[in-house]
């Protein structure tokens, strides 16, 4: 027997899936599942849908990869999407959400160097938080789980209690260049930040010249039931990070900052060789238009509350096992009195992919093009899927 060829970072697989057509999976035994996965909270028009397919194929006939020293036409206009819609004067593309992350620690220390203030460079992050895995991420985030192991932390990264406002002043002081937090948490649990407390971050960083810093690969791209999640707050951050859903499917991200935060980002100072990619560009731009359609996040929200009925109704039908429902829109939690896997596993063995997250959450973050028959169909899952687990208890 040969060792498995792929480095062993992910668990096992429970079935190999060749297909995919809107929330619908199937494996190589022709078995169907539901996804409410969607490649976590990425596939958001879901698998292989046509006006994504046309785009791509479309632009793979015509051209595929340039250097970033050659801008092109693609890369602007949905630079120019995006900044139509968001608080962003200027857009960085990148291949991921960890990239884009970088690009916004990068873009924060860098504003505080072009004003005269080396020394500023501490970003407090908070617990639970997820934004990647490469160093600038692990350590922003500071899970220990992903951290230890990888060598000394690195400086100028500070860790807070998520929602907790005096433990931040606490911790500001001079050398404070940014915060970075997520306005829905995703891995951590599906754990809201309240609009008061987003609001009186937007009030700290103003006063201080702290950049806030949005990570919204998750929450972001309509997720929320908003084009991003912040605006259910009715404040902006400086720069954000986003990724997962603007591409659909396709492995983009990327970081928006308004022109001021953005100063030092100038000639050299950053780069990607395949960030803004043309096939990147053209999934990206046809992901834009249908996101940013009104209907569209009408959509969203009609399912969104067929989701938390439901996810209501099983916390009625299942006491013993579910102690809260939490998150917002489609990006939804519940959170469970032992361990989620158990019941994912049920799940999937029923025919429904979902995911887990921090704090025994069980994570729903389907396709946002789901119809009420898909929502009808997770819920009876996993209504099934909790009695069963209850037997074994
Ligand atoms: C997935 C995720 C990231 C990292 O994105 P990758 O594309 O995996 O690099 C960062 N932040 C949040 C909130 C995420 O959910």
């Amino acid at each position: 027997m040969t060792i498995n060829p792929l480095m062993p970072v992910y668990p096992p697989a429970p079935a190999n899936f060749v297909e995919g057509k809107g929330a619908r999976l199937r494996d190589d035994k022709g078995n169907e599942y539901l996804d409410f996965v969607a490649g976590i909270a990425t596939n958001c028009l879901g698998h292989c849908n046509p006006i994504l397919v046309d785009a791509l194929t479309k632009q793979a006939n015509k051209l595929w990869h340039v250097s970033n020293s050659y801008q092109t036409e693609l890369q602007k206009e949905l630079a120019a999407k995006w900044t139509s819609v968001t608080f962003a004067d200027v857009v960085f593309f990148t291949n991921s959400g960890t990239e884009a992350i970088e690009a916004c620690l990068k873009l924060t220390r860098k504003y505080h160097f072009e004003k005269g203030k080396p020394e500023k460079i501490d970003i407090i992050g908070f617990d639970g938080a997820f934004h990647g895995r490469s160093y600038g991420a692990i350590n922003a985030a500071a899970n220990p789980n992903y951290i230890h192991g990888f060598g000394p932390a690195l400086p100028g990264f500070k860790q807070c209690e998520f929602g907790n406002l005096d433990a931040l002043k606490a911790m500001i002081n001079e050398n404070t260049a940014g915060i970075i937090l997520e306005p829905i948490q995703g891995e951590g649990g599906c754990r809201a930040a309240s609009d008061e407390y987003l609001t009186e971050l937007r009030k700290i960083c103003d006063e201080k010249d702290i950049l806030l810093i949005f990570d919204e690969v998750q929450s972001g791209a309509a997720r929320s039931g908003k084009l991003f999640a912040h605006e259910w707050a009715g404040i902006t951050p400086d720069v954000m990070a986003i990724a997962k859903g603007i591409g659909g499917g396709f492995p983009m991200g990327a970081c928006l900052a308004t022109e001021n935060a953005a100063l030092g980002m100038v000639k050299g100072v950053h780069g990607s060789t395949f960030g803004g990619n043309p096939l990147a560009m053209a999934v990206g731009s046809a992901v834009f238009e249908e996101i940013t359609k009104p209907e569209f996040l009408d959509h969203v929200n009609q399912m969104a509350n067929a989701v938390t009925q439901g996810l209501e109704s099983l916390k009625d039908a299942h006491p013993e096992l579910v102690e809260e429902v939490r998150g917002k829109g489609l990006l939804r939690g519940i959170k469970l009195k032992i361990d989620p896997q158990i019941v994912r596993s049920k799940a999937f063995e029923n025919g429904l992919l979902v995911a887990v997250a921090g704090g025994n959450v069980l994570r729903l973050v389907p396709p946002l093009i789901i119809t009420q028959q898909d929502v009808s169909e997770a819920i009876a899952i996993l209504d099934k899927s909790m009695s069963a687990v209850k037997e074994t208890l």
